[in-house]
């Protein structure tokens, strides 16, 4: 047989037997998003989310292999029927359409023999014990199920692919989380408390302005460059820091100049980070505490500000490092020109960008790039790819 046809009939069922399995996992989230949203299966779903503690150990034996039979047994027939059927329709592009059908009936018999009692072994996102890992950006890890359960029961809808949640924006939920934003006062910082308010976070605005106007309902917390360890008992009571803040000098170049770029951009947003960072101690902590540091598009293209471009990079550089052992999730943001005191000459508005931040976080970007320039696309994620790695390679794992 001809070598290339043969190689791309394998490509072909790769790709379908491939496609069938993404299939039955699209399949078993959108049956759990029926559990939530649609009467008739809402009893029998809430059967699932009654059987764990918080620490994910069974409340009783009983309450697990009910949950099983109600929940669990009928989400894989629907998997194994629906797949089937599919598997039917596609029949004459090969056998490999099948095996999504047979990757359900994989999570079918063990479900019946659960809901028997005779295997009491949960299965991977149901692990009793701490939280060990953050929650994983391709997989659905124990961790980022646990969000599903403890944290907002309309977000985190995924099993084992984070696809649905993806397209939904429902991989991060924003309700009720105390979020705090530094550089408050500036254009980006109001734009992101107005959105981040309508999502349902309590924002915290923290500024170095005395005179900062922001919404009734939102807090300001007051701080000063230099003492920044006097943030770090509220920074405790905050789910998500949002390290906004920064300094542009522009032509400036006097030694003055090149201090206060450092201070503000590089060392006092490193230091606001690490105190959060330190406040992650609970096993709960690492399924929902973040961190977002705005270390700008200046990370890899002109800002034509050199101390502006020189202080954000190695700001930019020195969060890859701590990302290497990130005790939580830290999203960098990096920015297109927006019109702001800092740039009058931006393209984007600040209240565009804050929404695009927002829409791109909730559909867990763990680097948030909005910019209008297709380049930094490219050029951030291989920089960022090749320094991460260099930097995993030549230093020690803390
Ligand atoms: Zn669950
Ligand atoms: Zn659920």
């Amino acid at each position: 047989m001809d070598f290339n046809l043969l190689s791309s009939e394998l490509f072909v069922q790769g790709a379908l037997g491939l496609g069938s399995v993404i299939g039955a996992e699209v399949v078993r989230d959108v049956y759990h998003l029926a559990g939530h949203y649609w009467q008739p299966l809402q009893e029998f779903h809430n059967l699932h989310h009654k059987a764990y503690r918080r620490d994910l150990t069974m409340t009783s034996r009983e309450a697990y292999q009910k949950a099983q039979w109600y929940n669990d047994i009928p989400e894989s027939l629907a998997m194994v029927t629906i797949m089937a059927v599919a598997a039917g329709l596609l029949q004459p592009y090969g056998v490999s359409v099948w095996l999504g059908c047979l990757y359900s009936v994989g999570f079918l018999i063990p479900a019946v023999a659960r809901s028997q009692g005779l295997l009491l072994q949960t299965d991977l996102t149901h692990k009793p014990g701490d939280l060990i890992e953050i929650p994983s950006e391709w997989s659905v890890n124990r961790t980022y199920h646990w969000r599903h359960h403890f944290d907002q029961g309309n977000a985190y809808f995924c099993s084992t692919i984070p696809l649905v949640d993806k397209i939904l924006g429902t991989s991060l939920s924003l309700k009720g989380k105390v979020v705090g934003v530094t550089g408050a006062s500036g254009a980006l910082g109001q734009a992101l408390i107005e959105e981040l308010s309508l999502q349902g976070a309590k924002v915290v605005a923290i500024s170095t302005n005395q005179n900062i106007q922001v919404e009734p309902g939102v807090e300001v917390l007051a701080w000063q460059l230099g003492v920044e360890t006097d943030l770090k008992a509220r920074l405790a009571s905050m789910d998500i820091l949002i390290l906004n803040h920064g300094v542009n000098v522009y032509g400036d170049r006097t030694p003055a100049a090149i201090q206060k770029s450092y201070e503000v951009n590089t060392f006092s947003t490193l230091k606001l980070a690490e105190l959060f960072l330190e406040t992650v101690k609970k096993s709960s902590h690492k399924a929902i505490k973040e961190l977002w540091v705005n270390t700008s598009e200046a990370e890899v293209n002109p800002a034509f500000s050199p101390l502006y471009e020189l202080s954000k990079r190695t700001l930019g550089d020195l969060i890859t490092l701590r990302r290497l052992d990130a005790p939580c999730i830290i999203r960098k943001l990096v920015l297109g020109p927006f019109k702001s005191q800092l740039n009058p000459f931006g393209v984007m508005t600040a209240r565009w960008v804050a929404w695009a931040i927002v829409a791109l976080a909730k559909r867990d970007f763990r680097d948030v790039i909005v910019t209008i320039n297709p380049l930094t696309y490219i050029a951030f994620l291989l920089k960022e790819f090749s320094q991460s790695l260099y930097f995993r390679l030549c230093t020690k794992k803390i």
